[in-house]
C-alpha cells in the first residue's frame, strides 16, 4: 500500500509546522511525517521549513542566526498562537505513536549545507529513541553523503523538476547508485508510469512529494509510488480509505 507522509505536520490542515499539526498527525492512520531541520545559533535543533523566520511567522531573521530563545518566541503564522517545536520535542510527540519520521536535512538560507548539523541531528534522533524510526532526505547530495557516513538509515534524494530536466534519468540514476542511495523523490506533477518503471528497473524505489490537492493524490495512489508527502493527510487517508475499499478483493 502506498505510504503516506504528513508533510510539515499537514501545512494546509494545520499550519506550516505547527505543534497542533504534529500532534495530529501523531494520531492519524497514516505512515510517516515529514519536516525539516535548522539549527540555531547556540546549538538547538528546531523545526521549521524555511531558513528564516520571515515568510511564515511573525518573526524576522535566519534560524541559523537567532538564538533557541529567539526562534520559541517566534507565533507561527495561521496557528493558534504556537511557535516552533526542538527535535528533541518533536520525538516525544511521536515516540508513543506508529508514525515513522522522515526528516529532511536542510541548507542554510545561502543554499549551502549547514557545518557539522548532521551529527547533532542524528545524536538527538537516536537519543530520543527515533532514529531507528527515520529515513532521511535532502535536496543536496552533499548532505546525504554526510548523512550515509553517520548513518545506516535510509536515505532518498529529493530531485527537483529542473534537475531531472537536466540531468536527465540515466545521470540521477548513476549519482544515487554511486552513493548508495535506493530512493527518489520527485514531485508529482513531473511523475509517470514511464519514469517511475525506469527507476525501478534501475533498482530506485519511487515516491513523490507536493501532492496536495485530490487529483495529485489520486495519482500518487494510481501509480502506486511508494510514498508521497501531502499538505493536507486527512483529505490524503479520506482517498485512499476510498480506493481501497473500491479495490476488488
Ligand atoms: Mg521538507
Amino acid at each position: 500500500m502506498t505510504r503516506i507522509a504528513s508533510h510539515r505536520g499537514g501545512t494546509l490542515e494545520f499550519g506550516d509546522s505547527t505543534p497542533t499539526g504534529f500532534r495530529a498527525t501523531a494520531r492519524m492512520p497514516l505512515d510517516e511525517v515529514e519536516f525539516d531541520l535548522h539549527p540555531t545559533r547556540d546549538g538547538a535543533i528546531m523545526v521549521h521549513h524555511d531558513a528564516t523566520l520571515d515568510r511564515t511567522t511573525d518573526t524576522a531573521g535566519a534560524i541559523a542566526e537567532l538564538s533557541e530563545a529567539d526562534v520559541r518566541r517566534a507565533v507561527i503564522n495561521y496557528s493558534a498562537g504556537e511557535h516552533p517545536l526542538s527535535l528533541t520535542e518533536l520525538c516525544a510527540i511521536y515516540a508513543p505513536s506508529s508514525v515513522e519520521f522522515r526528516c529532511e536535512i536542510k541548507p542554510g538560507s545561502n543554499g549551502r549545507a549547514y557545518r557539522d548539523f548532521v551529527p547533532g541531528v542524528i545524536a538527538t534522533l537516536e537519543r530520543e529513541g527515533m532514529l531507528a524510526r527515520t529515513t532521511f532526505s535532502s535536496f543536496l547530495l552533499e548532505t546525504l553523503e554526510e548523512l550515509g557516513a553517520a548513518s545506516t538509515r535510509p536515505r532518498l534524494w529529493l530531485v527537483s523538476p529542473p534537475v531531472l530536466r537536466q540531468l536527465g534519468l540515466t545521470a540521477v540514476a548513476e549519482l544515487l547508485s554511486a552513493r548508495g542511495i535506493d530512493e527518489i523523490g520527485i514531485n508529482i506533477d513531473d511523475a509517470d508510469a514511464e519514469l517511475m518503471a525506469a527507476f525501478s528497473a534501475a533498482g530506485i524505489q519511487f515516491g513523490c512529494w507536493a501532492a496536495h490537492t485530490t487529483p495529485q493524490i489520486e495519482k500518487a495512489l494510481a501509480m502506486g509510488v511508494k510514498v508521497f508527502t501531502t499538505d493536507r493527510p486527512t483529505l490524503a487517508i479520506a482517498i485512499r480509505n476510498r480506493i481501497t475499499e473500491e479495490r476488488p478483493v
